[in-house]
């Protein structure tokens, strides 16, 4: 069996152009465009890019883009003023601060101070709690791409068992719920996990978000499985994931690294905004998106 390869790129690309078309309805109706801000604070490399392209797609999408960059040396007082009045600029619906922040700011402090209905990134904890009650908020993005593209492979989800690997707060965590709420039956391994590869050996569905290249491999796999793989790491032989790629002799269908879960991040986080503005300016979207 050669599983099939989902490709996360061209489901993200068909995201963002529904994305764009709503998002042009939204403008004619509220008289403005939905406004995203995102806040850079320091010169870490990676980090700019990411701001770079999240800037970009925005505009792209037909939204209006606010960059906020400030240096490294900034007082928790002076950023925390900053998010404060993007909470009460109206142009803003969603807000972004880049983590991770400089050792001297509360990192925590500063998402907690982000208004959680103009909290795109989901990683406010009233969103957390929010989810894990099944009521509407917003969902961290790379999980809610993830169950894009497994809802995209598998139709309904309801009853399969389901392994995430990682219960971080912005993978794990958000896409154990984000399961369970599909009705699957989810077992949520990490570090402390007795017989990984057992536990693996169960599952319907595999998210893995680890950070430990090749680290599921072919034995582990249910055959037909599918696998998501979330991980991305650098390495002598480039960019790759947590998934050894002969897992694509067991599997059902996976994601590949790159071309997999990292460009759903960003069609979400564009997706994300676009509900705040709807949400905010009283507009129904397309169930669709
Ligand atoms: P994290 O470091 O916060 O969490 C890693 C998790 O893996 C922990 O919960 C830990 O318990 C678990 N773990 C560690 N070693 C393990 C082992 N041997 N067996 C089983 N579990 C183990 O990481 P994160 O922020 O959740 O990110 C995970 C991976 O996903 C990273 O590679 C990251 O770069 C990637 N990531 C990708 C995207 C994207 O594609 N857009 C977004 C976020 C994170």
């Amino acid at each position: 069996m050669t599983a099939r390869i989902i490709d996360g790129k061209a489901f993200a690309a068909g995201l963002r152009a529904r994305v764009g078309a709503a998002a042009a309805e939204v403008t004619a109706e509220c008289g403005r465009k939905p406004g995203f801000a995102v806040v850079l604070v320091g010169e870490d490399p990676a980090s700019a890019v990411y701001v770079r392209s999240k800037g970009k797609a925005t505009l792209a999408a037909g939204m209006e883009s606010f960059e906020h960059r400030l240096p490294a040396d900034i007082a928790q007082g002076t950023l925390e003023a900053l998010v404060d009045r993007l909470n009460a600029d109206p142009a803003v619906d969603g807000i972004l601060v880049q983590l991770p922040l400089p050792k001297h700011l509360d990192e925590s402090a500063i998402i907690t101070r982000i208004d959680p209905d103009k909290d795109v990134d989901g990683f406010h904890p009233v969103n957390a709690g929010r989810l894990a009650t099944g009521l509407a908020g917003f969902v961290p993005c790379t999980p809610y791409g993830c169950l894009l593209l497994l809802r995209d492979v598998l139709g309904d989800l309801s009853g399969l068992d389901a392994v995430v690997i990682g219960r971080s707060n912005i993978v794990g965590k958000p896409m154990a719920q984000l399961l369970i709420a599909e009705s699957c039956t989810v077992t949520v391994a990490h570090s402390r996990t007795r017989d990984l590869p057992e536990v693996v050996r169960r599952a319907d569905i595999v998210v893995a978000a680890v950070g430990r290249a090749g680290m599921v491999k072919p034995d582990w796999v249910k055959p037909g499985a599918t696998l998501i793989d979330v991980g991305i790491n650098r390495t002598e032989a480039g960019l790759v994931g947590d998934v050894d790629p002969a897992c694509a002799e067991v599997a059902g269908a996976m994601t590949p690294v790159p071309g997999g879960v990292g460009p759903m991040t960003i069609a979400v986080l564009l997706r994300n905004t676009l509900v705040s503005a709807a949400r905010r300016g009283g507009v129904t979207l397309d169930a669709a998106i």
